[in-house]
């Protein structure tokens, strides 16, 4: 199964994406955990990336679309995977429905949770990170087991420096200029789900499996 997750920053995509990872056991795909992995480790790609995150901006698609599909055609990925952050504009998606087409294979869900923009800030501003496993808590609606420490590997958790308010003011707008477009774009493919992302986290996560299946 080969899904997307869309929705605004903070929606709650990679949320739903591991937990979607974990039940249908295909790998959770985030092309922000990519980029932060790469900023940790010093790298090339992390260094040009850095620049464009903390601004809030998207990082170019001519970096970001190969990433992926590398990432796409490792042997991990043969029965599926669950995107999340990608595709975040309109050549994105072209390039992952082409690449796709050539190997006779589609997307099967591109599923959209959905939150209004008045949610959003609250939801960051209570983000926590572990920046080591990618698993994000909240510090009201999902907190970890011991406050600061990631539930899952023991690291220390931390507040993104994309997730201050006035990050998350400009990637709002990004979000409605560059990535809001796929909506129409996969609801016109056929493949578009649309859930409540306001409520409960385990109800969203409930409403999604009702469409993809026990
Ligand atoms: P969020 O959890 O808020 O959706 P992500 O972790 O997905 O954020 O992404 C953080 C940042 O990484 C984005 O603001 C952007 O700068 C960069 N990024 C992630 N995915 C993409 C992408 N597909 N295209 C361009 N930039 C991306
Ligand atoms: P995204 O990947 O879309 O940026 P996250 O999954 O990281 O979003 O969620 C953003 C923040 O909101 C995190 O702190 C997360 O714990 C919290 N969160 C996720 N889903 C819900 C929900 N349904 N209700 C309340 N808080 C949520
Ligand atoms: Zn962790």
């Amino acid at each position: 199964m080969k899904i997307i997750m869309l929705g605004a920053p903070g929606a709650g995509k990679g949320t739903q994406a591991k937990k979607i990872a974990e039940k249908y056991g295909i790998p959770h795909i985030s092309t922000g955990d990519i980029f932060r992995a790469n900023i940790k480790g010093g790298t090339e790609l992390g260094m040009k990336a850095k620049a464009y995150m903390d601004q809030g901006q998207l990082v170019p698609d001519d970096v970001t679309i190969g990433m992926l599909l590398d990432r796409i055609s490792e042997a991990d990925c043969e029965k599926g995977y669950v995107l999340d952050g990608f595709p975040r504009t309109i050549p994105q998606a072209e390039s992952l429905t082409n690449a796709l087409n050539e190997r006779g294979e589609k997307m099967d869900y591109a599923v959209n949770v959905d939150v209004p923009d008045e949610a959003i800030v609250t939801r960051m501003s209570g983000r926590r990170a572990c920046l080591a496993c990618g698993a994000t808590y909240h510090i009201v609606f999902n907190a970890p087991k011991t406050e600061g420490v990631c539930d899952t590997c023991g690291e220390k958790l931390v507040l993104r420096d994309d997730d201050k308010p006035e990050t998350v003011q400009k990637r709002l707008t990004v979000y409605h200029d560059q990535t809001q477009p796929l909506i129409d774009y996969y609801q016109q493919a056929g493949i578009l789900v649309t859930v409540d992302g306001t409520k409960d986290l385990n109800e969203v996560f409930k409403d999604i499996t009702v469409v993809l299946g026990e």
